[in-house]
């Protein structure tokens, strides 16, 4: 089917699969950093592990709002309907996975504050899977992160083909 070729598919440290759903990298495409003066915006991740195999799925986000705090190089998550939509999402069995922002860059280097941010969400949060995931947009490539919630470890993560 047309949709399932467009699901993107990562390789978790553990060998097991992430996917992103197509219409969760639709929303990203809308919010791509195009214009480097254009602010950075983001969210939660949302989606499940499927007990069964392993895999993550992200079928879900939350967008900016407008109480969020927008730089052009930090998006902080401020508003409180980013909580309301996770909880009407979590009704659906899609649950806190990880954040996402956009860069305005074409290959991601993520920031000395994404780091120190990604490690605070490691010690603070808890996701609905073995890895928390974070995910900056870029305007040539989505670049994914997996953070171990046993090691504390985050590793970035590549795409794989999914057609082979
Ligand atoms: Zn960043």
């Amino acid at each position: 089917m047309e949709n399932e070729e467009k699901i993107s598919m990562y390789l978790l440290p553990n060998g097991k699969n992430l996917y992103i759903h197509t219409k969760v990298k639709a929303i990203f495409s809308n919010y791509i950093q195009i214009h480097s003066k254009s602010h950075e915006s983001g969210g939660f991740i949302l989606g499940y592990e499927n007990a069964k195999t392993g895999s993550i799925i992200i079928d879900e986000l939350t967008v900016p709002q407008k109480k969020d705090t927008h730089s052009r190089y930090r998006f902080s998550i401020k508003d409180k309907q980013h909580f309301i939509d996770m909880n009407n999402f979590r009704k659906k069995e899609s649950f806190f996975l990880g954040t996402w922002h956009t860069h305005p860059q074409d290959r991601i280097t993520p920031s000395f504050i994404d780091w120190i941010d990604w490690k605070a969400s490691m010690r603070n949060e808890s996701p609905a899977a073995l890895y928390m995931i974070f995910i900056i947009v870029g305007r040539q490539e989505i670049a994914v992160w997996a953070g171990n919630r046993q090691t504390k470890k985050i590793i970035r993560i590549k795409e794989v083909s999914i057609n082979e």
